[in-house]
């Protein structure tokens, strides 16, 4: 399957911990703890064209010119599930700031509904990694997207662990220009919007609800 625009993390030990993630038999301790280690190994793709600039540095021995990213980066987790993806992250970005996004699904009418919205003031001027286990049925992250860019936001990335082909074309309709990095494309939704085969409610498995 080719979508335009997605890029699928096809790493071995990624796919690996993944593996170990969707297997019902895996406790929350250990899901938590594979979906920030999954979380860390994706984001070093995900930053790979960041935008760059010259950095003078003194080592021990003389001043160079290093690199250092161009522009802040925030990380945006969508309640609450994005939650379980930010620490991993963290570990690689220590100096990024977190913005909050809380987007929940209408359990009946699987439409997105906003709560709560709490991002840095300078977000405009940062690069942005919008983070959510799961693209389903796309309706919290296009929600998501459609915030972020009201609040000025021009450099976006969307990061999930399982996307549905479904949730990737219902994002792309309304955002085509926002790259979507994953490391799976599962088969199809079920009727209740959970993907298929998935790994199940990720909110429920991160926090042992
Ligand atoms: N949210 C989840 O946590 N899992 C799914 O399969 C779909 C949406």
């Amino acid at each position: 399957m080719d979508f335009p625009n997605v890029i699928r993390i096809n790493h071995p030990v990624v796919q690996t911990k993944l593996t170990e993630l969707r297997d019902v038999l895996t406790e929350h301790r250990r899901f938590r703890e594979l979906l920030n280690e999954i979380a860390g190994l994706m984001i070093y793709e995900v930053t790979r064209d960041c935008p760059t600039r010259p950095q003078s540095v003194r080592t021990p021995l003389e001043v160079m010119t290093g690199t250092t990213l161009a522009r802040p980066i925030t990380l945006v987790p969508i309640l609450r599930a994005g939650l379980g993806m930010s620490d991993g992250v963290l570990k690689l970005l220590p100096d990024a700031r977190l913005g909050h996004l809380g987007v929940y699904r209408d359990e009946k009418t699987l439409e997105p509904v906003s709560y709560y919205q709490k991002l840095p003031p300078d977000i405009a001027s940062t690069e942005v990694l919008l983070i959510d286990p799961m693209l389903a049925t796309g309706g919290s992250g296009s929600a998501a997207i459609t915030l972020l860019k009201r609040a000025g936001v021009t450099s976006m990335r969307f990061v999930c662990l399982v996307a549905s082909p479904e949730g990737i074309r219902a994002l792309h309709e309304l955002h085509p220009e926002i790259p979507i990095y994953c490391a799976a494309i599962d088969r199809q939704l079920n009727e209740k919007g959970y993907i298929l085969p998935g790994l199940g409610d990720a909110g429920d498995r991160i926090f042992g609800t």
